[in-house]
C-alpha cells in the first residue's frame, strides 16, 4: 500500500505487543527484517518501544502501516516489545506517545489492536482504555 495519510485521515491510534518472549528483546530493525519476510514493505509498525523504554521509528507516519487488517489507511501504530508483561520504562514512553499523537492526531480514538471486533488477538494483552484512564489521557476524539 502505498496511500499518503495526514493527520485528518487518521482514526485510530493502535497499541500493539510485538508477541515475544518477554525476556528477549528486540529492535525496530528486527520486526523490519521480519515483515519483510512476510513480503511486506518492511516494518509494518510507525513506532516500537524497546524493553528499555527506548523509542525507535518504523514507518514514517504519512505512510500506511501495515498493522491492523482493513484499517491500515486510518490508523497509526506502535508496538510494544514483549508479549504479557511490560516494563515501567515501556509504558512511561507509551504514555509520551500517545500524549504527542493525541495532540497530532485529535479525530482519533486509542485502542488496542484486540479492540477491533474482526480479530482474535489479544494484543497487546492489556487493557489499552483502562490504562489511558489511569494515566488521564483522553482515548475518545478530542473536542474541539
Ligand atoms: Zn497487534
Amino acid at each position: 500500500m502505498s496511500q499518503i495519510l495526514t493527520p485528518e485521515d487518521i482514526n485510530y491510534l493502535v497499541v500493539h505487543c510485538s508477541a515475544s518472549e518477554d525476556n528477549v528483546d528486540m529492535t525496530s530493525s528486527d520486526i523490519h527484517e521480519m515483515h519483510l519476510g512476510f513480503g511486506w514493505h518492511g516494518i509494518g509498525y510507525h513506532r516500537v518501544i524497546r524493553r528499555s523504554g527506548q523509542l525507535e521509528m518504523g514507518r514514517p507516519e504519512y505512510w500506511a502501516g501495515a498493522h491492523v487488517f482493513g484499517f491500515n489507511d486510518q490508523s497509526v501504530g506502535v508496538c510494544m516489545i514483549g508479549c504479557h508483561e511490560f516494563t515501567d520504562e515501556q509504558f512511561n514512553t507509551l504514555e509520551a506517545t500517545l500524549r504527542e499523537w493525541r495532540e497530532r492526531y485529535p479525530k482519533a480514538t486509542i485502542c488496542g489492536h484486540c479492540d477491533f471486533s474482526y480479530t482474535e488477538k489479544t494484543c497487546p494483552n492489556f487493557n489499552v482504555a483502562d490504562w489511558c484512564l489511569s494515566k488521564g489521557i483522553s482515548v475518545g476524539p478530542l473536542q474541539t
